[in-house]
Formats: structure tokens, C-alpha cells, sequence
């Protein structure tokens, strides 16, 4: 497998205190297949990262896509290109996340509600 289709392997666990929220209207997807399989919804388990059938996860906030790590936790490992069409996926914004929190001086008390979401991207 190329190296660069796993983007450093990292595996990344979602933050524990946020609730799982499916993308939003302003999320846009390579194809219709990978939009079909986030809008992944399951009768037995709520959370997608239960769901022993649930490939692959967005995360709106950082921008990035992950496959879905089924060891009990929400863990997922970061993807470069899309495993359907092979698109070319959009570079992580988590660090540049981080990077703007810490600058502005935003704790968990005081995070503004459009970095808890995909809005602090659009917002320039
Ligand atoms: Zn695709
Ligand atoms: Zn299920």
C-alpha cells in the first residue's frame, strides 16, 4: 500500500465531550459514494463508530477523513484519498485548529460554537 494513502498512519481518537453530528448541507464530498456512506444511519447503533458495518468517517470540524478503527473506541485512521473515486482528499485542518485556538487564547469555557463545527473554516 503507498505510503501517502495513510497520512503518517496517525490514528486519531474523537473528543470524548462532543456528541457525534453527521456533516452539514455546507459539507461537499468527492462522490456520490463516499456521501452515500457517511450518511451511513443504522437501526442498532447510534454512534457510527459502533457499527461494525460503518467504514468510513468525516469529521467537519477538522476537515478531515478517516477509517473507522472497530476497537471498541472512536478512533479512526486519517486517509489521503478517497478508496471509491481516488480523489485527491482536502489536508487535514486539525493542527491549524490547534494552532488558532491557542493563539486566541480559547479554552474549553470560552470555544466560540463555530470552532465546535466545520463553520471556523469559512468564517474569514
Ligand atoms: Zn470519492
Ligand atoms: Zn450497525
Amino acid at each position: 500500500m503507498p505510503s501517502d494513502v495513510f497520512q503518517g498512519s496517525r490514528v486519531i481518537w474523537m473528543p470524548v465531550e462532543e456528541a457525534w453530528a453527521p456533516p452539514s448541507e455546507a459539507a461537499v464530498f468527492c462522490c456520490a459514494e463516499m456521501k452515500s456512506r457517511l450518511a451511513f444511519t443504522c437501526e442498532q447503533h447510534a454512534d457510527p463508530f459502533e457499527c461494525p458495518d460503518n467504514l468510513v468517517v468525516y469529521s467537519e470540524k477538522f476537515d478531515e477523513f478517516g477509517l473507522i478503527v472497530h476497537d471498541g473506541g472512536p478512533s479512526y485512521i486519517l486517509i489521503g484519498f478517497c478508496p471509491w473515486c481516488g480523489t485527491r482528499l482536502p489536508e487535514s485542518q486539525r493542527d491549524r485548529w490547534f494552532d488558532e485556538v491557542e493563539a486566541k487564547g480559547f479554552t474549553d469555557d470560552n470555544l466560540p460554537p463555530e470552532y465546535r463545527t466545520g463553520a471556523w473554516r469559512r468564517v474569514r
